[in-house]
């Protein structure tokens, strides 16, 4: 635990806090998010939760989602009022680009920390908590907020345990430390129910989803003896299950189940020539580095990247060697 001395202090004598995360969050960065707005709340705090987007189905679960902000001009007359008396946080942010397309505006936010454990974040905006080692941000904010001193409420508890469950793959993950385990531990003696978290995240899901899951298992291919798994999603798989981009979250964890997988990869068409790209590998390959390459970032174990004006094959013709390469090394 190592939080920099003058962010409890800074949070302290701050009255009003604008909370923002990367796009297309997901349960690390929403339940961060909610569960941080909360906890400042409590402290008499004036809150802004802004996202680009609405929060989508799957997190509406979580405790204070409908107050999630999306509009600029209502960000402005928050901050207005505030005058100097005002501060931005970003959340689970590993990259500037990924605040979405008004994180120019959102910079221009003085002071602009940024609390996060993307591996390779570098620290953008003027003061910054990151911890690469951390299993997820929620669980960062759990530490804040026993540096604030502050009560968490079985509101913002739910958030923040939904945060360490998703980004933990269920506690799977490398990053899962005997310290995410104590923070659990202390989430659910502050109220929080594990099997209802776990029936809203993974048992939460329409009969197109299931559908989807069939046409995207259906282009698996298993290469290189088995070690490398790629599979899509195309937008006619969308258009005909009447499923959106939200639905195939945690979809790149079933190619990860087969044993002599070591990196799993999730190619996604998401826009007329746009591609985003998720891979998730075991302890042989480091997809942050690979994704990188490709102008993305993210974890060791987890990562990815976007592109633009290309197809799905020219993406998995240019991944492949990169990923053949990494595995031989
Ligand atoms: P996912 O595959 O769940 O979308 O993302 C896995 C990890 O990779 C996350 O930690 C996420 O922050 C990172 N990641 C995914 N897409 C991008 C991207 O386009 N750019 C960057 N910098 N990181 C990404
Ligand atoms: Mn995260």
């Amino acid at each position: 635990m190592r939080i920099p001395e003058f962010l409890p202090n800074l949070i302290q004598k701050t009255g009003n806090i604008v909370l923002a995360t990367h796009v297309n969050p997901d349960g690390d960065a929403l339940g961060s998010l909610l569960g941080f707005g909360n906890i400042l709340e409590s402290m008499g705090k004036r809150v802004f939760r802004y996202l680009e987007q609405p929060i989508t189905r799957l997190y509406q679960f979580l405790p204070d989602s409908r107050l999630v902000q999306t509009d600029m001009y209502v960000l402005d007359s928050f901050i207005r009022p505030a005058g100097h008396d005002v501060l931005c946080v970003a959340l689970d942010c590993g990259d500037r680009l990924r605040l979405g397309k008004n994180g120019s505006d959102l910079l221009k936010i003085k002071p602009f920390v940024v609390i996060d454990h993307h591996q390779g974040n570098n620290g953008f905006g003027n003061l910054s908590w990151i911890e690469p080692q951390r299993s997820s941000t929620g669980e960062m904010i759990f530490d804040l907020a026993v540096a604030l001193r502050r009560k968490i409420s079985t509101s913002a508890a739910i958030c923040l345990f939904s945060a360490i469950v998703t980004d933990t793959g269920s506690f799977q993950y490398e990053s899962t430390s005997s310290h995410t385990f104590d923070v659990a531990r202390q989430l659910v003696d502050l109220g929080v129910r594990p099997n209802q978290v776990a029936r809203s995240l993974y048992d939460n899901y329409t009969p197109g989803r299931l559908q989807l899951m069939q046409m995207v298992l259906a282009s698996l291919e298993l290469r290189d003896d088995h070690r490398i798994a790629i599979m899509r999603v195309t937008r006619d798989m969308f258009a005909r299950t009447g499923c959106t981009y939200e639905d195939t979250e945690n979809f790149i964890n079933l190619p990860r189940t087969v044993a002599t997988v070591e990196v799993a990869v999730f190619l996604k068409e998401i826009g007329d020539e746009t591609v985003s790209v998720s891979m998730r590998a075991k302890d042989t390959c480091n997809v942050a580095q690979v994704a990188a390459l490709f102008g993305g970032g993210g974890h060791r174990n987890a990562a990815g990247f976007r592109m633009i004006a290309t197809t799905l094959d020219e993406v998995r013709s240019r991944l492949l060697p990169v990923l053949q390469r990494e595995l031989s090394r």
